[in-house]
């Protein structure tokens, strides 16, 4: 194959990757257009019309947004890589600085650069625009700028020395490298999620244990019910960049812990947030997260083995513009970038099942909600009242397109949650007294 051909078929599969997420969009947006901003018959009395009009002019906002962004973004990068500019900034590098593996890191750190500042203008708009028009946004320029600067030291601090050692594994353990490169990739993944909720977010935000009391009590006896065991639920103060709200649960064995964002909390009743977090217990309980290491650690085997067959390539490099003298110069870095250029747009068809895994377990940590709170009924209430606070808060779309919402979420539509949650208290526990 050419070096001409492997570049078409890129642009097509990057164009086909746009095209379909476009037509997706466009059905979501008809479907949002559709609904008039009518509450949906089943929340009729827990969503006020006020508050539709806010999801449908929120969600229709953001479409706006990725309308311009996405085909922005993809041009430009397809344009980039089919002029062979790419191959231009390794020959730059190349020129500044000694040492293969040094100058390979320090080659995709500038890439990284790069792609960070085509998405800044995006991010400014999208924070101190459009998330401040709907009363979401609480960042200040400061912080903003603060986190940049730490993002970016971090980025350099653990990234280069880890892109160093990926080359040096790369280059001297011979036919079997991917084995190695990968191995040493899952460790270090591992150990970062170990390290993350310990070292890396509190950097950005304050976490405070959650003060004793009547809901403290309540998660303690939650916890002893379930067989949970954790470092603690801690509170961070995510209201200092938005007014969105989440949970979430982090960390491996002891380091275990729950998140809440203080404006889950300020938000929500104790049953609400007891709801919330029999969530996030069963995510861990049922495995999830076990489950989810294992399928990246998969994943990345996969990745690495596909990189060493693509290396034995020379046309393909070529294609990218690395090249002299008409012929390919093939480095890892240009491996490595390739490949991160191309996977994403070779791949786009295999997103609804990662959406329908993700899902299922989604289905699954409700359930165990439900079945964790005092009693099955107020489990029920909790959960769905938990569920419809959140949607209303942030304004989540509440007419997704059956398609999109198939393609793209993680979650099943907020609909789709309550109707899971009561249906299992008419089949499941009816059953149970007969
Ligand atoms: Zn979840």
């Amino acid at each position: 194959m050419s070096s001409s051909t492997i570049i078409a078929i890129y642009i097509a599969l990057a164009a086909a990757d746009l095209g379909w997420g476009i037509l997706l969009g466009l059905l979501n947006r008809r479907s949002v257009l559709a609904s008039q901003a009518r509450v949906p018959p089943e929340l009729a009395g827990s969503v006020s019309p006020e508050e539709a009009e806010k999801s449908r002019s929120y969600t229709l906002a953001r479409m706006r947004l990725s309308f311009v962004q996405e085909p922005v973004t993809t041009a430009i990068v397809v344009a980039v890589a089919a002029a062979g500019i790419f191959g231009l900034l390794d020959d730059i590098v190349r020129g500044l600085v000694e040492g293969e593996y040094w100058r390979g890191a320090l080659f995709l750190g500038a890439v990284a650069v790069a792609s960070g500042l085509l998405s800044l203008p995006f991010s400014i708009y999208s924070t101190f625009v459009l998330e401040k028009r709907f009363g979401f946004n609480t960042t200040t320029i400061r912080t903003w700028l603060v986190d940049g600067l730490k993002g970016s030291v971090i980025a350099t601090v653990l990234g280069l020395p880890l892109l160093w050692l990926l080359f040096v594994f790369m280059n001297a353990t011979g036919s079997l490298w991917w084995l190695w490169a990968a191995t040493i990739f899952s460790a270090l993944s591992v150990v970062l999620s170990l390290l993350y909720p310990l070292v890396i977010a509190p950097l950005f935000n304050t976490f405070t244990p959650l003060p004793d009391g009547s809901l403290a009590e309540r998660i303690r006896a939650m916890a002893e019910r379930t067989g949970f065991r954790m470092s603690g639920v801690f509170v961070m103060d995510g209201s200092k960049r938005s007014r969105h709200s989440n949970a979430y649960f982090t960390g491996l064995g002891k380091a275990k812990r729950i998140v809440l964002y203080d404006t889950l909390v300020d938000s929500m009743d104790e049953d609400e947030i007891l709801a919330v977090l029999g969530h996030e217990i069963g995510h861990e309980k049922k495995r999830h997260i076990v489950k989810g290491t294992v399928l990246s650690i998969g994943l990345s085997f996969a990745t690495f083995y596909a990189l060493s067959l693509l290396a034995r390539w020379p046309e393909l490099y070529a294609a990218f513009g690395f090249a002299r003298d008409g012929a390919a110069y093939p480095t890892k870095e240009a491996l490595l970038l390739v490949f991160g250029l191309v996977s994403g747009p070779a791949t786009f068809f295999l997103a609804p099942i990662f959406s329908a895994w993700s899902r299922a377990h989604e289905y699954e940590a409700d359930r165990f909600a439900v079945e964790a709170m005092d009693s099955y009924p107020a489990g029920v209430a909790a959960l769905s009242s938990a569920l419809i606070r959140l949607n209303k808060e942030n304004a989540s779309n509440l007419w997704p397109h059956p398609l999109y919402s198939f393609w793209y979420y993680s979650h099943p539509t907020l609909l789709e949650r309550l109707r899971a949650i009561q249906g299992d208290r008419e089949e499941g526990r009816t059953a149970l007294f007969i």
